[in-house]
């Protein structure tokens, strides 16, 4: 809402408001029964300034203005304080608001049946100025889930339980239950006549949104609709996790195992909170179970690995995060955690490996070799029977191994050393054309070896 409506409601609110004073003082001269000023005060004016004014005040909570006028047109004595407190609250010198409560309260001490307003609706805390909104709610009003009537600044209704004044989870302003949409950030907070589905999307969002606080009274409103919601006690356990109450947290984790013993992720969010407090033990027999009732639990399989890491068991550990790399969804917070770890696992060859002959011979043996077999084969096992494509099929083999060796895993091996310098293919960028030319040649000795090109069995000498 912007600037210029705010102030026409304002305005509007406070000609309301002083046509209804007007009304009244007329009422109050002309006929001086208490049953005529109670009906005067009725009127639509003052009816009309309350909402205009309460309008404002949701608005803009700092608008001491508002919050001065509409203490002039609400009834009970205790909705009158809350708006003069809210006014000291923002303003502590107002001289307005300090009159008005000390009339208040000479009222209140004469009137026996309205006094003690403290205990109807206990005024919001100086300090804390988010409490000021939630007296803005208008006086004689139903509950909008059970339709049972209300105190005008209740925030959770005292029939059904379930909020009336909800946190949007993207801003965390509160918001009316029945306002579709987020009044400072316009997020849509979907339909409360929905009721559960509306406080179960709003538990998510928040708790998505790590707003805990809001996601536990989102979660306690679906307990208060349905309190055997699957998983209930789980995402309780979750959101006061979030807020630090681990004993909390612990007795819904109880909950929820008790109603589900075989819950995957009950068990993973014990040892999450076990391994948070340092109780490793327990936590590790809570993310085996985890992986035992579900093998696809990958963030189950990280925790395992990283535990088994702390524990110097380096087998284990490398086992468990390559099965949370196969589960664990690409692109994932979780899954860069793996690979990284499993880089760090399994380092890079050392040195003299990298360097050395052995290896170089080790890595070529495997495709020169299949080649040789191949050409041994296609001349009945007699290597004096090679014709001129088999000898070049295999110096092919050769050249394609060493040229894919060099390129893709040893680029400073010491024949390349020797060929191209000290360097080796370390720094080039020509690598993969490197590696391609390699296969390439690699997969045209095979070929040359498979087809009969200008070569067959020769004739058995005759004897
Ligand atoms: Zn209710
Ligand atoms: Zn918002």
């Amino acid at each position: 809402m912007d600037e210029p409506d705010l102030q026409t409601l304002l305005r509007e609110g406070i000609a309301a408001a002083k046509a209804a004073q007007a009304e009244a003082a007329l009422v109050d001269k002309s006929q001086s029964s208490r049953i005529h000023r109670i009906g005067a005060a009725k009127t639509s004016q003052r009816e009309r300034a309350r909402q205009l004014l309460l309008r404002v005040t949701e608005l803009d909570e700092t608008n001491i203005t508002a919050w001065l006028w509409l203490s002039t047109v609400l009834d009970s004595l205790a909705e009158k304080q809350v708006c003069l407190e809210n006014v000291l609250t923002l303003d502590p010198d107002n001289k307005a608001a300090r009159a008005g409560l000390a009339r208040l309260d000479q009222l209140a001490r004469s009137a026996p049946s309205q006094a003690e307003p403290s205990k109807i609706v206990p005024p919001p805390p100086r300090e804390e100025k988010r409490t000021v909104s939630k007296a803005a709610k208008a006086s004689g009003i139903s509950c909008p889930f059970c339709r049972q009537t209300i105190s005008a600044v209740a925030t959770t209704c005292s029939h059904c339980r379930l909020p009336l004044v909800v946190n949007c989870p993207a801003c965390g302003a509160e918001v009316d239950v029945e306002k579709s949409t987020c009044t400072r950030c316009g997020r849509t907070m979907g339909d409360y006549r929905h009721k559960l589905k509306y406080f179960v999307e709003l538990a998510t969002a928040s708790q998505e949104q790590q707003r805990y606080g809001e996601a536990l009274k989102a979660w306690q409103a679906v307990e208060a609709i349905k309190p055997n919601y699957p998983d209930l006690h789980l995402h309780l356990a979750q959101a006061q996790i979030g807020l630090g109450r681990e004993d909390r947290a612990t007795l819904s984790l109880q909950r929820a195992l008790k109603e589900n013993p075989n819950s995957t992720e009950v068990h993973y969010v014990l040892g999450e909170m076990l391994r948070q407090r340092g109780e490793i033990e327990d936590a590790y027999a809570r993310y085996l179970k985890a992986t035992q009732l579900d093998p696809r639990h990958g963030r189950a399989w990280l925790r395992l690995g990283q535990l088994y890491e702390q524990a110097r068991r380096g087998k284990e550990a490398l086992q468990a995060y390559q099965r949370a790399a196969k589960v664990l969804e690409t692109g994932s917070v979780e899954s860069r955690q793996v690979r990284q770890q499993l880089q760090a696992l399994q380092p890079a060859l050392p040195e003299a490996m990298m360097t050395g002959w052995s290896e170089l011979i080790r890595q070529m043996s495997g495709p020169v070799l299949v080649c040789l077999l191949a050409v041994l084969l296609d001349s009945g096992l007699r290597p004096w029977w090679f014709g001129w494509s088999g000898w070049l099929s295999l110096l092919l083999a050769f050249l394609g191994a060493f040229l894919w060796v060099s390129a893709d895993s040893l680029p400073r091996n010491p024949l390349i050393c020797q060929l191209v310098g000290h360097e080796g293919l370390e720094t080039t960028d020509l690598r993969w054309l490197i590696a391609f030319s390699g296969l390439f040649c690699w997969i045209l000795a095979f070929t040359l070896i498979i087809m009969p090109i200008g070569q067959s069995f020769p004739e058995p000498p005759n004897l």
